[in-house]
């Protein structure tokens, strides 16, 4: 009897990875996992429906800025599907604080798994790494761009995911040895949300159904439901021949005034709060001189970024749900949940 595969699934407390380590739990697989902190591991076994004790799920202690754990978490996996990378909501103060834990934890975590015999490592980029830096307009991407980081004002989240998945590539294309390395590149990743503690990539649905945004700046961005972000990690996981493969992940773009729309349409007395009112381009360049949340929007004003994902399609039959499916489960969920503040 072949034993059932084991994988590392790092970040276990993350948004995608939740959805990701309950569909490998459901196909049987054994699955290992990084917490910065082992007293979250009750919580995360409460969340993902395994019960204490119950060894198909292992958690380990691992930080991305320190060496200690990661052997430990990688030992007996002929996968590892990476995950954890900080994903602040806010405007980091110093570009480093996400600069390091990314690109330093995506080589401390590869380097564990090449010492640890691991066959495929599939890490989670961004179109971060992709689309950014191209200047204003409208542009097509796909997976042989990449973010320009020669570019002033280019944000350090997206920074930090370009120095993140480079190093990587460097560093497999020098040390890999025979660990077959690929990359996932989701645009911005809404749809269920389980628990209160979500990701940041919900806030601005949150925003909108709050009414913290008093009026809709001309700004726009790709998106993909969690369930499919998860699916095709399991894709790239268990398809052949992955080596250096990187696959956009993205349902379609829509504006902030599309989005605003499909929540007043399909949530009616719920979305009471999301703004009808567009924000004129010279406002918001007006109030950039005061606030560093609209200094980061001002420079995307009008920016139409198409994210192809015709190659994930292709190669691993990967078909996304539109996007208007994933806002409203984001926006049912918080309601659900009882975490907005109206
Ligand atoms: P998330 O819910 O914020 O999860 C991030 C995970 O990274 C958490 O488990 C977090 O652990 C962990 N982490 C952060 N800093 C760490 C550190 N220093 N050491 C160890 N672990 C650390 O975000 P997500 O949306 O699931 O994102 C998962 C991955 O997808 C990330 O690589 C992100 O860049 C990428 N991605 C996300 C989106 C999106 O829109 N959500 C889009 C494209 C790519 P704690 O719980 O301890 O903080």
């Amino acid at each position: 009897m072949t034993s059932s595969p084991r994988i590392l699934v790092t970040g276990g407390s993350g948004y995608i990875a939740g959805v990701l380590i309950r569909q490998l739990l459901a196909a049987g697989w054994q699955v290992h996992t990084t917490v910065r902190d082992l007293k979250r591991e009750p919580g995360l076994r409460q969340r993902l429906g395994v019960a204490p004790g119950d060894e198909q799920l292992r958690c380990f202690a691992a930080d991305l800025l320190a060496d200690a754990g990661w052997a430990e978490a990688a030992a007996g996996c002929s996968h590892v599907a990476h995950l954890a990378s900080p994903l602040p909501a806010g405007v980091a103060r110093d570009a480093n604080e996400l600069i390091v834990p990314a690109r330093d934890g995506a080589l401390r975590a590869l380097r564990a798994a090449r010492d640890a015999g691991v066959q495929r490592f599939v890490m989670t980029s961004s179109v971060a790494a992709i689309a950014y830096g191209h200047g204003p307009g409208e542009h097509h991407f796909d997976e042989s761009d990449w973010t320009r980081l020669e570019t002033p004002g280019v944000p350090a989240y997206i920074q930090s995911k370009t120095l993140a998945e480079r190093a990587a590539r460097d560093w497999v294309a020098r040390e890999g040895g025979r660990l077959e390395f690929c990359t996932v590149n989701p645009s911005v990743v809404l749809g269920p949300v389980a628990s209160a503690d979500y990701s940041a990539s919900v806030v601005i649905v949150r925003s909108l159904l709050e009414g913290r945004i008093p009026a809709l700046p001309h700004i726009g961005f790709g998106i993909v439901d969690v369930r499919d972000v998860a699916e095709l990690h399991w894709r790239a996981l268990t398809a052949p021949g992955m080596a250096g493969e990187r696959f956009i992940a993205c349902g379609g773009f829509l504006w902030l005034r599309e989005v605003a729309a499909i929540l007043r349409a399909e949530l009616g007395e719920q979305a009471r709060k999301v703004p009808t009112l567009q924000m004129p381009d010279w406002a918001v360049r007006l109030l950039a001189r005061v606030s560093p949340t609209l200094r980061t929007v001002a420079s995307e004003l009008g920016t139409l970024r198409h994210q192809d994902a015709t190659h994930a399609r292709d190669v691993l039959g990967w078909v996304p749900r539109p996007p208007r499916e994933a806002i409203v489960a984001t926006a049912r969920d918080l309601i659900a949940l009882g975490v907005l503040k109206r």
